[in-house]
């Protein structure tokens, strides 16, 4: 059984001062899953974490994933920026990105960053828009065709557009040798949202295979494997969460099995994890505003797909808990949905929930990864606020809610809050 990390009366305490919708996260969650994703890898002395920050872009949530030693993975240019301005700098960023932007490579450059391409033909446009290449460089590789874990296909690698295949990564490795590389990473993301211990072991002896081949062939000083992302959430109440211990012990086995007796015992193995990091420790909490009963039964809620997309976007199931009916036998069938006019705006559908009513609140399980985070404007709704509920059970505010004001503040080379007599939100 799926059991939100608030109760009624709190949220009732919390909606006094932060309206209805927000996320709202778990910080003892998030500490318990650090530590043991830390001891987990503790065998391993490079061992290393860096946050996918995309996942949860929330300096507040970074800093406390900090203190159990993690980096941050950025793609994007304000991804860096939220590192710098962290002071996250240098080998604590793990810069993975694809179609990536000559600026963007030279800002990483100038943070330090470990610099992971995403294609062989990044090199030269790595080089020509630094002027040099970084002694530590890291290569992302994808083996194509399907991705397999006991006989059950779990992704497509071949139709993915990331990556070097076999042959450019052995290429990729000896151009950056002739340019000077010092230092060798190698990474690969190869399924998402995995709910097996089965899928780091089985990645990562492709990884330290292809690496024991790539060190012989290349004569490469490989010091990284970067197991990248793809832990997944029991998204569903009756799927069984991954066990980060049985994965660490997984990959420490495939570890002394490959890569000691090649000589690589001193690899350092690298995580860029997100959703397994922040996913379960969130909620979006949202108020039942209207009920509707035509061909179907409808709840409307105050949150909307902008606030979290995951449904509407992959038809991803999120669980609810309808607060203060835990206990409540699920006789009712709804639809939950909010105000976007897309018929896909809906949080679940045909749903056994306890009845629902009017003012009860809602809390949408695991949005604490890639739900705030792929948040947009459409139908002009605003993003909701992010709270923190903290160890000792206050509330933070950690990302106020944007106003009308932050909507139209592209229109500020006009300034339309004069010329059009708005009023400023
Ligand atoms: C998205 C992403 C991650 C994180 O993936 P999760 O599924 O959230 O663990 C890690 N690395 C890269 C390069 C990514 O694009």
């Amino acid at each position: 059984m799926k059991k939100a990390f608030v109760t009624k009366p709190q949220v009732e305490e919390i909606v006094k001062k932060y309206p209805t919708p927000f996320h709202i996260y778990d910080e003892k969650g998030i500490r318990e899953n650090a530590k043991a994703l830390k001891e987990a890898f503790s065998w391993n002395k490079g061992y290393k974490e860096f946050f996918a920050v995309k996942a949860t872009p929330n300096p507040f949530l970074i800093n406390i994933l900090r203190e159990y030693g993690c980096g941050t993975d950025c793609s994007s240019m304000t991804e860096l920026m939220l590192s710098d301005a962290m002071g996250i700098r240098g080998e604590d960023i793990m810069y993975s990105s694809n179609d990536t932007p000559a600026e963007e490579f030279i800002y990483a450059a100038k943070l330090g960053a470990t610099i992971n391409l995403d294609d062989i033909t990044h090199i030269d446009f790595l080089e020509k828009n630094l002027g040099y290449i970084p002694k530590r460089m890291s290569c992302r590789y994808n083996p194509g065709g399907t991705f397999s874990i006991s006989n059950s296909i779990m992704d497509n690698p071949g139709d993915a557009k990331y990556g070097f295949t076999t042959e450019q990564l052995f290429e990729g490795f000896k151009i950056l040798k002739s340019k000077g590389v010092e230092e060798f990473g190698i990474h690969a993301f190869l399924a998402s949202n995995t709910v097996t211990n089965e899928y780091y072991p089985t990645l990562a002896r492709i990884l330290f295979e292809t690496a024991v081949k790539l060190k012989n062939e290349t004569g490469a000083d490989i010091r990284f494997i970067n197991l990248s992302g793809g832990i997944g959430i029991p998204y569903r109440p009756e799927e069984e969460p991954n066990d980060i211990r049985i994965i660490g012990e997984g990959v420490r086995k495939v570890y002394e099995e490959v890569l000691v007796p090649a000589g690589m015992g001193d690899v350092a193995i690298y995580t860029e994890l997100g959703r397994f990091m922040m996913g379960p420790y969130g909620h979006l909490i949202t108020r039942a505003i209207h009920e509707k009963h035509t061909h179907k039964e409808y709840i409307g809620v105050d949150a909307c797909a902008a606030n979290l997309m995951r449904p509407a976007m992959y038809g991803a199931y999120h669980h609810i808990t309808v607060l203060g009916k835990e206990d409540a036998p699920k006789d009712h069938i709804y639809d939950v949905t909010g105000s976007l006019c897309e018929n896909n705006d809906k949080f679940a559908i045909d749903r056994e929930l306890p009845k629902i009513d009017i003012g009860d609140y809602l809390a949408i399980h695991d949005t604490g990864a890639h739900g705030f985070a792929m948040g947009y404007n459409y139908n002009g709704r605003l993003w909701s606020s992010e709270l923190l509920l903290k160890e000792d059970g206050n509330v933070e505010l950690i990302r106020r809610a944007q106003t009308p004001k932050d909507y139209f503040a592209t229109f500020d080379c006009f300034d339309i809050f004069d010329r059009f007599n708005f009023k400023e939100g």
